[in-house]
């Protein structure tokens, strides 16, 4: 299995200035072949009897005048520019699929990434040769033990990283399983998990924590005059702070996935329907604080390490309103109701452990027999429509 390894590295100020260069370099030529790209599609458009565009012809015309054009773009690896153009392939063809929006450009201070393949850059212990860079100082040594496919050297606020992605056979870096069963998961504003155990996992909300911190950086830039000195300091410090609160985020949903997939084998999720609640202005915060699609990305790659499973509950299936002990569903329950009594079997229900009850049961009765299958072996996830009292499960494979 895939699995990467993402390491602080230690460049010295003329390697930092290379590594910029080569993210740049690549930045450039994804944005160039992005261009060219809609440029020529619209071309084939007109006249069928053109080329459609694609990464690889798209690579060939920019060797074919890089050497002319760009001449600086030799400075730095080959790859860079390659590894976009094909990372741009891979963009559209995750676009055609139907996984992911139209390709966007990329941007200076987000995107300053570059990927090299593995003939391009070797390791030993502590450090990462690049080419035309010569030896990088990392701050630990690889952590996994397999066939290594690439390196992505990427830089977030002030501070550079390489993600090194090894196809692995072992599992030992996994903390040891101590599998209780099944569980539901009910992701909160309140809290950042509710486990149908009844236990609360409070998060780490550094939006809310820092919020005052980061409108005051935003101010202070925003007063300093465009292109000075002091307005880059401004930008370095707000990148910083950013960087911090995604740190602390990630942290808490690393911790909750790797417990989760460490504790229990089966696990149902919500299929929650982001996109209609970050509608809601008042919840959109929370939301993207918690990071809803980093939560699930997480606990389908770990449970899959472990041969666990995650079922996705339908996202129209409103776990909230559902009393978990009959089955009962409630008209409205508003976000301000954390306790209810259902009017039909007269459960008290504590709003989020209901709903997390709820999924529960939705994990459960997908490993039910119902089509012939006994699932909690395989690590492929599904996602389930809500099995009411009569009705057998259906499943919408993914
Ligand atoms: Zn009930």
């Amino acid at each position: 299995m895939l699995i990467a390894h993402r390491i602080a590295l230690d460049p010295n100020n003329v390697q930092a200035t290379y590594l910029a260069r080569a993210a740049g370099t690549a930045r450039f030529a994804y944005n160039w072949a992005l261009a060219e790209w809609k440029r020529q599609y619209e071309a084939w458009k007109a006249d069928n009897s053109l080329p459609k565009p694609s990464q690889a012809a798209l690579r060939r015309q920019l060797n074919a005048v890089k050497r002319e054009q760009f001449p600086w773009m030799l400075e730095v690896t080959k790859n860079a520019p390659q590894m976009a153009i094909i990372q741009l392939g891979q963009a559209f063809q995750n676009f055609f699929a139907g996984r992911a929006r139209y390709p966007q450009f990329r941007k200076k201070g987000r995107d300053d990434r570059f990927t090299l393949t593995n003939d391009q850059f070797s390791l030993d212990g502590c450090r990462i040769r690049i080419p035309n860079l010569g030896w990088v100082r990392m701050r630990e040594s690889l952590r996994f033990t397999g066939k290594i496919m690439s390196a992505t050297v990427s830089r977030v606020a002030d501070r550079w990283f390489v993600s090194i992605a090894v196809d692995t056979q072992d599992d030992s870096h996994l903390p040891k399983a101590e599998s209780q069963g099944v569980v539901g998961v009910d992701l909160g504003v309140s809290a950042l998990a509710t486990l149908s155990t009844g236990e609360k996992v409070p998060g780490p909300k550094p939006h809310k924590a820092r919020l005052g911190r980061l409108r005051r950086l935003s101010r202070s830039l925003s007063r300093k005059r465009k292109g000075s000195a002091n307005r880059r300091k401004a930008k370095e410090k707000l990148a910083r702070l950013h960087a911090r609160i995604a740190n602390g985020r990630l942290d808490a949903l690393h911790k909750l996935t790797t417990g989760l997939t460490r504790r229990f084998s089966l696990i149902g999720v919500e299929g929650l329907n982001v996109r209609g609640m970050m509608g809601n202005r008042r919840l959109a915060r929370s939301i993207s604080d918690m990071g809803f699609f980093e939560f699930r990305r997480q606990l389908e790659y770990k449970a899959a390490m472990r041969g666990g499973e995650v079922v996705v509950a339908d996202r129209f299936f409103s776990s909230s309103k559902t009393c978990s002990h009959c089955g009962h569903p409630l008209e409205s329950l508003p976000l301000s109701v954390r306790q209810w009594t259902c009017p039909a079997c007269g459960a008290e229900h504590d709003r989020d452990v209901n709903a997390a009850m709820n999924l529960k049961n939705v994990a459960v009765s997908s490993t039910v027999s119902a089509c012939g299958e006994e699932g909690s072996g395989s690590a492929r996830k599904r996602r389930v429509k809500p099995a009411s009292a009569k009705q057998e499960v259906s499943f919408v494979p993914v």
